[in-house]
């Protein structure tokens, strides 16, 4: 039997967090003795609390906003995913030092695999933002081959041009390299065509989260066809306001509580080895989101 270990969640703020109820459940469900704590770190710290976790040989972590992109530093090795996003979200302490995976990826996908079972129903992708979660789930779109056109929309261009750069690498380093990728600051901007042709709107900013909670990233979805599947990342038990816009229209929707279940269950397979208890899982993680209110 596996000894008690700790895995944390390390980012700031933690305290709003969702993963410990699902992490714990599925701990307790899986007959293992190790506990899921949030902790809040500041940036100037995080090297030093990653290194006490080695030191102490604890169970793993998972890192949040805003240090995903800041844990790239202090890692020994990188999984693939890691490596071409940019961003790690889960430590495994290994023999070898600490190894950073990004199981965002994965999450994404498999999330959107549920809602969408059939694949997308129109050939383009337009991602609202340029951040971690932006790059998470445009690469993995790429990564296997979800769409050939991208639209890039964030009101900074040049953290946009950088997503664009990294998914054109990410192609090169697997060996293709034919997806189309625009960019724009503003959505407004997006064309009548581009909008006829989207299959998968992407929310990849925090509005409708926290202090952003009654702001949309999009004035409204007129022009995308009905068959537009829009994917919110930001989650809670209320429909965010994107989705709510996105049902009002007749157009399907979802928030991102399932993303954060299965890069949640990728994590919990890396630091244990075993399969998660994906269902016990879900459960534990829609109750908790009740429970808040979310
Ligand atoms: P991030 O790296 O900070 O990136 C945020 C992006 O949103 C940036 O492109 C930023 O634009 C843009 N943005 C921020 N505030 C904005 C505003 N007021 N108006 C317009 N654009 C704005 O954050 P992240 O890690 O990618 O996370 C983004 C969201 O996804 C968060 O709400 C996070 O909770 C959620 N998320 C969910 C999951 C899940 O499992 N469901 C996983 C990861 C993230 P600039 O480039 O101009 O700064």
């Amino acid at each position: 039997m596996a000894a008690p270990n700790l895995v944390f969640l390390l980012g700031d703020p933690v305290g709003h967090s969702l993963s410990p109820a699902f992490q714990n459940a599925a701990f307790q469900a899986a007959g293992i003795p190790w506990s899921y704590r949030a902790q809040r770190v500041d940036g100037e710290r995080l090297d030093d609390v990653l290194d006490a976790l080695a030191l102490l040989g604890l169970g793993g972590a998972n890192i949040t906003v805003p240090h995903k992109e800041g844990a790239l530093g202090s890692m020994d090795s990188l999984d693939r995913e890691a490596s071409i996003v940019g961003a790690v979200n889960t430590v495994c302490i290994t023999k070898d030092g600490l190894r950073g995976s990004n199981t965002d990826v994965d999450g994404f996908l498999a999330a959107l695999g549920e809602e969408v079972p059939g694949g997308l129903k129109r050939p383009a992708v337009v991602i609202l933002g340029a951040g971690g979660a932006a790059r998470a789930a445009a690469w993995a779109l790429v990564r296997d081959g979800w769409t050939e056109h991208i639209a890039v929309v964030n009101r900074t261009l040049e953290k946009g041009q950088v997503l664009i750069n990294t998914l054109r690498e990410g192609e090169a380093r697997k060996g293709g390299g034919r997806t189309r990728f625009d960019l724009f600051r503003e959505s407004s901007e997006l064309t009548a065509d581009l909008k006829a042709g989207t299959g998968l709107v992407v929310n990849a900013t925090p509005l409708g989260q926290g202090a952003l909670a009654d702001q949309t990233p999009l004035e409204g979805v007129e022009g995308f066809p009905e068959e537009t599947f829009v994917f919110d990342l930001v989650y809670g038990v209320r429909p965010t306001p994107l989705v709510r816009l996105a049902r009002a229209a007749g157009l399907s929707a979802a928030d991102g509580k399932k993303m954060l279940l299965h890069q949640g269950a990728r994590s919990f397979e890396l630091w244990t080895g075993q399969s998660a208890p994906l269902e016990v899982m879900r459960d534990a993680l829609e109750s908790a989101a009740r429970s808040q209110g979310r």
